[in-house]
């Protein structure tokens, strides 16, 4: 049987949510810039890291192969502990996944992490304008996804850009809204969540929604 160790690594330093979220974007700025610096992915950090992990994110991201999270955020061994499904849906394993995270592993914050181009969002506008779903299981992902599309419809969204960026906002909600522990630590100041759309075009992850941590011009969400 695997288990999952809470252990800590012993290099980390505890980080707030704004400290968390500012190395994801110093981190994405050297991608974008061809500067990536690929750091700690050497011998003596992947034996450091087997007394424990600390990470100080975690990030729930599309599956899309051109979305690797520790590469756009430039990032090493220990540092984002990473959730992917096609279109970042969430079901009871990836919210036990971030509790994990949240709560297990003391990580400070939680990215939702959509994209440009992202298929399980056309296969879902796809399915709304024609009325046909995709067979077999494929058509959770246009249940999970439906939702937001109407939501940026509801708003006068009809780009493709409009539906991923509400995707993201409409992840992140309900995250927030099925997770009471993520939600305590958004309350207490320990955690933040913010939603983000990575852009194929020039690598830049982009803020949409944010909760607990402020970005100036990003709507904050409603912990209501
Ligand atoms: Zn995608």
């Amino acid at each position: 049987m695997v288990t999952m160790t809470t252990e800590q690594g012993a290099s980390s330093t505890s980080r707030t949510p704004a400290q968390a979220l500012d190395s994801l974007i110093r981190g994405n700025a050297r991608f974008m810039s061809e500067e990536s610096a690929h750091p700690r992915q050497d011998g003596a950090r992947r034996e450091l890291m087997t007394t424990g992990q600390r990470p100080f994110a975690v990030v729930l991201a599309c599956s899309d192969s051109r979305v690797p999270v520790e590469i756009i955020f430039d990032q090493g061994l220990g540092d984002i502990f990473v959730i992917r499904t096609a279109g970042e849906i969430t079901d009871l394993s990836v919210l036990a996944s971030l509790e994990f995270a949240v709560v297990g592993l003391g990580v400070p914050l939680v990215v939702v992490l959509g994209h440009e181009s992202c298929g399980a969002v056309m296969a879902a506008q796809n399915a709304l304008e024609t009325g046909e779903m995709p067979s077999g299981f494929q058509r959770v992902l246009v249940e999970k996804v439906t939702p937001s599309l109407l939501a940026a419809r509801a708003e006068g969204g009809e780009s493709a850009e409009d539906f991923e960026r509400h995707h993201v906002i409409e992840i992140a909600a309900h995250i927030v809204d099925r997770s009471p522990q993520i939600l305590n630590g958004l309350r207490e100041g320990t955690v933040g969540v913010v939603g983000m759309r990575y852009r194929l075009s020039d690598g830049l992850t982009e803020p949409v929604v944010t909760y607990g941590t402020a970005i100036e011009g990003v709507p904050a969400g409603d912990l209501s």
